[in-house]
């Protein structure tokens, strides 16, 4: 089979380790990809979200198979212009990819399937967004209607804070046009986790579960990143956990899709609060997340590619997908700097002894190569070092033992990466 990986970041790196696996691979592109890859498949310099420069490479190089990791291409409609072109796409369509482009859909969607999750209202007006805000107190949660890189959600203490969101978002649109309207809902306390499946129409098959660590600080401190660390399973969290949360927030949501006529085919990634009343969906994301692809592909037993392709196909049923029981974490190294404007350029040294350590999976996200040809700091989050093992504490230790080879003055890492987890289960 002839494929094109979509992304750069340590997600789709992880994915292609796995895809170069496969025995049913002929050739894998990837577009951009990452110096980290280069050893995987052939990267070609078409930006992730340029969908009218990857349909017209994928049919002149006769790829069979499209893989997007992230969400963009998908919301901008790549498997649309998949499908316009007879080539099978690993990610929904459009119409689906509103599940993660739109608040308001989802929510329609969970109260469509009886999917349990916060009570909501939608607003266009400002005036009426602050009245009910008023109506209701603090604390509340104000969200974008539209896609905001993680920006647009404001868990709101105060009524004022509250007052403040809606403005920012409805009245100075200072999110653009994912702020024309706002969902507000009721703000749930609890634990975080996020489930993964491999879905095709009202098929789904459990890829796992992991918990992201957001902050950029130890002890769960500082601001929001895109993801410094996880780890898998989440405490309390096991695969029969997993299995009937499927069944909850999963299944009935595909066969709404298909009632709709917009069938799902992709990979589905619900954000689930554990509440003190049970859990609660939070978001879908119609893609892997990074790090938890990292965390999660590295325990990956069977052939990836096949699976893809039938998610894309909507033949689901007929492939095994098998994991191991392994507990894994992932280390996200940054650039200092990071989440605001990292360091880049300077070389990374060690690379080969952190990925020489027994039982290390090392994927390059943010890297590039300089003029002599060294791998040197290009974004934000610039690594992952990841490990699986029997237990969760071995898991972390082989993880921070990759790590430590690590030889770069501008490396930033939490170090506590799974020890609330370790913490919550320890006898
Ligand atoms: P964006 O659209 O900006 O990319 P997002 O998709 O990341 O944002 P959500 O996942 O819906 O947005 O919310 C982000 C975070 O806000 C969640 O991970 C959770 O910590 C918090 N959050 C969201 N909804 C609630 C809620 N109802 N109660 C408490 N916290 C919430």
């Amino acid at each position: 089979m002839r494929v094109l990986l979509v992304g750069s970041g340590g997600r789709e790196h992880a994915l292609a380790e796995a895809i170069a696996r496969s025995p049913a691979l002929n050739a894998l592109f990837i577009a951009p990809g990452n110096p980290g890859m280069e050893g995987l498949g052939t990267c070609v310099a078409i930006a992730a979200d340029d969908v009218p420069g990857l349909i017209s490479f994928a049919v002149e190089h006769g790829i069979e198979l499209i893989v997007p990791g992230p969400e963009a291409p998908l919301v901008a409609g790549l498997a649309d212009a998949c499908a316009s072109v007879n080539i099978p796409c690993a990610g929904p369509l459009q119409a689906a990819a509103a599940l993660e482009g739109s608040k308001t859909f989802t929510k329609e969607i969970c109260d469509a399937a009886r999917i349990p999750t916060a009570r909501w209202e939608r607003f266009e007006d400002a005036d009426a967004a602050i009245a009910f805000v008023r109506r209701r107190g603090a604390p509340i949660v104000i969200k974008a209607d539209g896609l905001a890189a993680g920006k647009g959600v404001v868990v709101a203490q105060t009524v004022a804070e509250a007052e403040a969101a809606i403005d920012a978002i409805m009245r100075d649109k200072a999110l653009g046009a994912a702020g024309h309207a706002v969902v507000i809902e009721e703000c749930l306390t609890g634990d975080e986790v996020s489930l993964f499946a491999f879905c095709a129409d009202e098929t789904a098959v459990l890829i796992g579960a992991a918990q992201d660590h957001k902050r950029i600080g130890d002890g769960d401190t500082g601001p929001n990143t895109g993801g410094m660390g996880a780890i898998s399973p989440p405490p309390g969290f096991d695969r029969a956990a997993q299995e009937a949360a499927l069944d909850v927030f999963v299944r009935p949501m595909l066969v709404e899709m298909v009632r709709r006529g917009t069938p799902f085919r992709g990979i589905i990634f619900a954000g689930l609060m554990l509440t003190a009343d049970g859990a609660r969906l939070i978001e879908y994301n119609v893609r892997f997340g990074d790090p938890e692809a990292q965390t999660l592909l590295i325990r990956l037993r069977s052939d990836l590619l096949p699976a893809l392709q039938a998610l894309a196909l909507g033949t689901l049923d007929d492939v095994a997908i098998d994991f191991s029981d392994d507990a894994s974490a992932t280390i996200v190294i940054a650039a200092r700097g990071y989440p605001g404007k990292p360091v880049t350029g300077t070389v990374i040294g060690g690379l080969d002894a952190v990925a020489a350590t027994p039982g290390v999976h090392l994927f390059q996200a943010g890297t590039a190569r300089d003029a002599n040809g060294d791998i040197v700091g290009a974004g934000g989050r610039v690594l992952g070092i990841s490990a699986a093992a029997p237990t969760l504490r071995a898991a972390v230790d082989i993880a921070y033992d990759g790590v430590a080879r690590l030889r770069w003055d501008d490396a930033v890492w939490r170090r506590d990466i799974g020890a609330r987890a370790l913490a919550a289960t320890a006898p």
